[in-house]
Formats: structure tokens, sequence, C-alpha cells
């Protein structure tokens, strides 16, 4: 599965999983659309690959997909999407009692 990283390598915008302003290259090397346009000319600095929009994923369905991970895993890992998609501390709780 693609590794949606949480912000742009060049400057440190945050990139929301829903966001089409995300460019990644083929290692997931992640910036924005105004890095890769302006600075980056489209093309990776790490591995010199060709930047494209990373597709959206809705947040619906991220939060679909992590109620089935391993429980081990699955904790840290809402926390992280939870933030991602900033949602309340109310509906965070909700999703860490059906998981444990
Ligand atoms: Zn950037
Ligand atoms: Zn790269």
């Amino acid at each position: 599965m693609l590794e949606l990283r949480p912000n742009c390598e060049c400057c440190n915008k945050d990139l929301p999983p829903s966001s089409a302003e995300v460019m990644i290259c083929s290692f997931e090397c992640t910036f924005c659309r105004t890095c890769a346009d302006s600075i980056l000319q489209g093309r990776c600095p790490n591995c010199g690959g060709e930047l494209v929009q990373r597709p959206t994923r809705p947040s619906n369905l991220l939060l679909r997909y992590l109620s089935q991970l391993s429980v081990c895993t699955s904790l840290r890992a809402a926390r992280q999407a939870l933030n991602l998609c900033s949602m309340s501390h109310l509906q965070e709780r909700k999703i860490a009692m059906k998981m444990t």
C-alpha cells in the first residue's frame, strides 16, 4: 500500500491524505505541488525520478482500513491517521475503544 507521508520533504508543509496538492516519486518521496513545480522542476531531488500527483485517500476509507489492522500496530497508526484527518478527541477515543 502507498505510504502517505504527512508533509513536504522540501518545505515541511502539511500534506493531508485527501489533498490533491501532493506530488510523489516512485519511491514515495513526497513534496507539495508548489515545491515540485518551482524549486524541483518536476524531478525528485533524492532519486531523480519524475514527480506525479499522489492519489488522494478519503478519510472514511482511511479509518475503515485502520480498523482492520492488527492490534499491536493499530493504535499508533490510528493516532497518526487521526492527526492527519484532524479529528476530535472524542472520535479518537471511540476508535481506540473498538480496537482494544
Ligand atoms: Zn513544499
Ligand atoms: Zn525520489
